[in-house]
């Protein structure tokens, strides 16, 4: 008798064991961005609806969950490893050809315009944060919502794996005006954002889905 009850203090414990194991892997509770508040569950990618700034997706084009980097883009390049950009310039927004969350993810996500991150930057709190090693911003909406961008960095010339990472975030709008080499993007350091007409359509930064 006394034997049949060590077994089943054995199996008890063996079993504790097991279940807190477990839970630290898988419970979602666990996910840094629902401990965050950022993401309901951890089902990612969400759709993070952040009042008159639009809806957002909880992460970036290329990664599977807030925290991580994800991939690079040239400005209107589809193909993360593709050296060509978009010369011809103008509104790219929801084009397939050139829009590389259109493009990768289908349906109705499309790159941010110009606009979309001047309203996201103007009704957004900033708060530089990390999350689960990753630095980067962190937008609150008036309606209390968020998303988080990695400082992804960007992929520049000597720089094939990121140049800046974890200090700067430089993520492409959809909008550029004309020929040439520039387009909006919004670049973000622990100091504060700001949306630029900046030069180096020809770089690799971050995409970050939207949609209407
Ligand atoms: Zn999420």
């Amino acid at each position: 008798m006394k034997k049949v009850f060590l077994y089943a203090a054995m199996l008890f414990a063996a079993l504790v064991f097991a279940s807190c194991g477990d839970e630290e892997s898988e419970t979602p509770a666990n996910d840094p961005a629902v401990k965050a508040g950022i993401c309901p569950d951890a089902n990612h990618p969400h759709l993070i609806d952040l009042g008159d700034a639009g809806k957002w997706a909880c992460c970036n084009v290329g990664a599977k969950s807030p925290w991580e980097n994800g991939n690079y883009f040239n400005y209107g390049a589809t193909d993360t490893q593709s050296s060509d950009y978009c010369v011809e310039g103008g509104e790219i927004s929801g084009n397939e050809a050139y829009d590389a969350a259109t493009a990768g993810w289908g349906g109705n996500w499309k790159m941010p315009t110009s606009e979309r991150f001047s309203t996201l930057n103007e009704k957004c709190t900033f708060e530089w944060i990390t999350l689960k090693g990753t630095n980067g911003g962190k937008f609150t909406a008036p309606n209390g919502n968020s998303i988080f961008l990695p400082a992804a960095g960007r992929r520049c010339d000597g720089h094939e794996d990121g140049y800046r990472v974890g200090n700067h975030g430089y993520y492409w709008s959809s909008t550029s005006y004309g020929q040439g080499q520039r387009a909006d993007c919004l670049i973000f350091d622990h100091s504060g954002a700001d949306v630029n007409n900046d030069y180096g359509r020809f770089e690799g930064r971050s995409i970050r889905p939207v949609q209407e």
